[in-house]
């Protein structure tokens, strides 16, 4: 009888513990739940940590979270791997520069295609599924982004001179009319932005995601953007995570070569964004499930932060 009372009592113990410690956690996202309170916070969901698949479901289940919680959060997303995928299914051959990908008119109108029609749609969908409701929108909706030709110059190794690189239908945010999401935003909507952008002759552009979420928290006067990526956060020269950095110290690092490749986009943006008021951005580890929240609502700041 005594080993018996012994052993309930155990267990009521341990059953309290996780009580407790499952109540801290509720509690501890408190202060984090007022100061995000109508604020907006832009996430950029990768087109490499989409590609995963089972994050999804959480992603949303994070992003209904968020809304549900005060916070006016904008996605935006990429595709890039998706994209390639479908070049090579309907067979559309690719030519580079430099590893860049030159997107010429039958490139461009598979781009739009699977950004809008597909990846945009899955997005919409998996949020609505978790209990949000999400609305799709590409740069060309209320001429949200309005994009120029991406400018890029290359060494001419002959002449030694720099020369124009044309990349096709590659741009880069010229004008955010950020109306749109607010009206999205202002009917309780979840705006999910594809990373399409419309020039002056009505042209499509192809924008690098991580961009047009750099642009779009300038213009909303985001409080954060947080970039979800597949690699853990900024890693320096050893490969060790960088957790926290100034706009100048990541300056550094772009032009010591530190930072190269899909992570020089995102620290540029960051900066840019940064610098046009945004309070901070975060480049996040995607893979990890429902790191929104535990950046968000815990004191478990994970990736890299870069403040002013
Ligand atoms: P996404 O789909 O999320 O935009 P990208 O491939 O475009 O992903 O960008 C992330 C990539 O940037 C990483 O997988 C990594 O290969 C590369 N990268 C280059 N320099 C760095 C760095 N210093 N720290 C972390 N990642 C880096
Ligand atoms: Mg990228």
């Amino acid at each position: 009888m005594a080993l018996q009372d012994d052993v309930t009592q155990d267990r009521n113990l341990r059953v309290m513990a996780r009580w407790r410690s499952t109540a801290r956690v509720l509690v501890e996202a408190l202060p984090y739940i007022l100061q995000y309170d109508q604020k907006t916070i832009v996430v950029k969901y990768g087109g490499n940590a989409m590609a995963g698949g089972v994050a999804a479901d959480d992603f949303a289940q994070d992003i209904v979270l968020m809304k549900q919680t005060g916070i006016d959060p904008v996605v935006v997303h990429g595709g890039g791997p998706q994209i390639g995928a479908m070049l090579k299914k309907l067979e559309i051959p690719s030519h580079f520069i430099d590893g860049l990908r030159v997107t010429d008119q039958a490139a461009i109108e598979v781009v739009e295609m699977v950004l809008t029609g597909s990846i945009n749609k899955q997005i919409v969908t998996s949020i609505n599924a978790a209990g949000g409701r999400a609305v799709g929108v590409s740069g060309k909706d209320g001429n949200l982004v309005v994009a120029k030709k991406l400018e890029r110059m290359k060494l001419d190794p002959a002449t030694l001179e720099m020369k124009p690189v044309d990349l096709g239908f590659v741009g880069e945010p010229d004008k955010i009319n950020p109306e749109v999401i607010r009206a999205i935003m202002k009917s309780e909507l979840i705006p999910v932005i594809a990373p399409i952008g419309v020039g002056p002759k009505g042209e499509t552009y192809n924008i690098n995601a991580d961009t047009v979420a750099g642009a779009v928290a300038g213009a909303m006067k985001a409080e954060r953007m947080i970039l979800l990526t597949d690699v853990e956060g900024v890693m320096d020269g050893e490969g060790k995570l960088i957790p926290r950095m100034t706009v100048s110290e990541a300056r550094k690092l772009i032009a010591d070569g530190t930072i190269s490749g899909g992570m020089m986009p995102k620290i540029q943006t960051a900066v840019d964004a940064v610098e046009g008021g945004v309070k901070a951005a975060v480049i996040l580890d995607g893979r990890i499930p429902h790191v929104l929240l535990l950046e968000l609502f815990t004191q478990h700041g994970a990736g890299t932060l870069i403040t002013a």
